[in-house]
């Protein structure tokens, strides 16, 4: 290779690292190297002739025009290292050995016989012997050119970005928690086009691989007071299907595991349903039934405050864990095929949950409490055991005071210092309010601590790290947690980011599967399947 050209791939490689292949392709593949690549199955021989940082161009060899290869599209690529043949080194070793050996023997035998062991005999000996070590080296040399193929590291195997687009691509992807029905409710945007704002939308969701947004029906706690949750959690419902009916083909309803697969088969985003906050139950089993029929297929039991069914992390107790009527309602979750989630609820209500429930159970958005202790949002160590135990799976929260305990007191430190300046100045909060009380706040106390992608990724290991692979998985919040995202996380787009992430700390991928969505499913499944074996109508 001309020294300038060397010198131009020096310096790209330095800007573009290491897209595609390791940095030292260079030097295991000179340009005039005899490679092979495969792509699609198709084995193609030639010569290389460039070396891009992206691609190479090979040729001719046995009649080949000059082609330029993306090393994205290539399955294998080897190249040859030749050395001569071993025959005529074999043979000229063996004359040398055998010359001198049989010379040493000869002039001893002689030597011996006369006592003066004369050159002619050394000489003859020597011509025998030498003879006899040509033949054989003649013989064992093989003769053909010796040549190795090494395998390099290229292609979308060894390509971090591509291997994760590849797998967001071909991995269902389920996020147990968005709260896209709440942020729509507030400002309806039509999410199966591009939209401004919000964390969701179609081209996005596609973007990131997105398979199965579980949509939250979410119905504030003082709903339940005004006696309104049932009314507020069937209007969104009823969105949801809206979306789902003016956008058919893009957006599909997944009423079971089964049909997060077809869909996703047939190209279509799953839109599933999980109610956050049991309050519209309203006391009454049949309504577990009415939400059954239009589609939830997980209930948070509770949210920021205890309710009829169960305490809430965030709320005195008023039940010591479930009420006597929750505990019915888990039993009859059990029955229905609807699976119980603990986020939210405190952790008497999980312990209970855990007694009563027959079947496996989620937390669709917390993470582990080891991060930020002793807040009751997250999970203890022995929570996430007795989960796991019981077969459950742990859906990781990605707002940022779920992930790191600096953002954790950042968040909540301003949150709790707003509502007591409005209660001090007799104001009743709104967001614009807040939205200036953050400012003066982040002025006084420094910017929102944002947690990183590898603090996501520190709390998955944790997980697996305590309780194994078939127990953790995903539910972002996201369109539920503000502006807490953490960098490189900021919307549906970013999980090709997590999973090459995932990648990186050596995990593989049918493991990176399983996180992504497969550990849910299963749950999902098995939940449908004791369904079956309660009910057999
Ligand atoms: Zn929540």
């Amino acid at each position: 290779m001309p020294g300038s050209k060397r010198l131009l791939l020096a310096m790209m490689v330095l800007a573009f690292p290491s897209p595609g292949w390791s940095q030292d392709l260079s030097t295991e593949m000179p340009v005039g190297s005899r490679i092979r690549v495969s792509i699609d199955g198709q084995e193609t021989m030639g010569r290389l002739r460039v070396l891009w940082t992206d691609s190479l161009e090979m040729g001719p060899e046995g009649g080949l025009a000059p082609m330029k290869v993306r090393f994205s599209k290539i399955d294998r690529l080897e190249v040859s290292k030749e050395r001569p043949g071993r025959s005529r080194q074999v043979a000229v070793m063996g004359g040398l050995i055998g010359g001198a050996l049989g010379g040493l023997t000869f002039t001893i035998v002689a030597g011996r016989q006369s006592d003066n062991g004369s050159p002619l005999a050394f000489g003859l000996g020597a011509l025998i012997g030498g003879a006899a070590g040509i033949l054989f080296g003649g013989t064992v040399g093989d003769g053909a050119p010796q040549e190795t193929w090494r395998v390099l590291p290229v292609g979308p195997r060894h390509d971090p970005r591509l291997r994760a687009a590849n797998l967001a691509r071909s991995a269902i992807i389920v996020d147990a928690h968005l709260d896209v029905p709440y942020r729509l409710q507030a400002r309806w945007e039509d999410v199966s086009k591009a939209t401004a704002d919000g964390n969701f939308d179609y081209p996005r969701a596609v973007a990131g691989g997105l398979d199965a947004p579980f949509m939250a029906i979410y119905t504030p706690s003082d709903l339940e007071a005004e006696g309104l949750a049932k009314e507020r959690a069937d209007e969104l419902i009823d969105m949801v299907w809206d979306i789902v009916i003016r956008a058919p083909g893009r957006f599909s309803v997944a009423l079971s595991a089964n049909a997060v697969r077809r869909n996703y088969r047939e190209g279509a985003i799953s839109l599933p349903m999980g109610m956050e906050n049991g309050s519209p139950l309203e006391g009454d089993l049949a309504n577990l039934r009415h939400f059954y029929d239009r589609g939830i297929r997980y209930i948070t039991l509770a949210h920021n405050a205890s309710n009829h069914i169960a305490d809430s992390s965030r709320d005195d107790p008023q039940w010591d864990g479930l009420s006597p009527f929750g505990e019915e309602v888990v039993r009859e979750m059990n029955r229905l095929g609807m699976m119980v989630d603990v986020s939210h609820i405190s952790d008497a209500a999980f312990w209970d949950v855990m007694e009563v429930s027959k079947a496996p159970v989620i937390a669709s958005h917390s993470g582990p409490r080891h991060f930020t202790p002793g807040w009751p949002r997250n999970l203890s160590d022995e929570m996430i055991r007795a989960l796991a135990d019981g077969g459950g799976v742990v859906m990781i929260n990605f707002g940022s005071s779920f992930l790191t305990q600096e953002a954790n007191a950042y968040r909540y430190g301003r949150r709790d210092a707003y509502r007591t300046s409005m209660a001090e100045r007799g104001l009743e909060p709104t967001e614009g309010l807040e939205a200036e009380f953050n400012e003066a706040w982040a002025a006084e106390h420094g910017p929102f601590p944002f947690a990183s992608l590898d603090d996501v990724l520190d709390q998955i290991d944790y997980v697996v790290d305590l309780v194994g692979i078939d127990h953790v998985g995903i539910g972002s919040d996201f369109d539920g947690v503000g502006d807490t995202l953490p960098i490189g996380l900021k919307d549906v787009s970013t999980y090709p980011n997590l999973i090459r992430g995932l990648f990186e700390r050596g995990y593989g991928e049918a493991e990176i599967r399983k996180i992504l969505g497969g550990n849910l499913l299963r749950v999902w499944a098995e939940v449908d399947r004791l369904r079956e074996m309660a009910d057999p109508t």
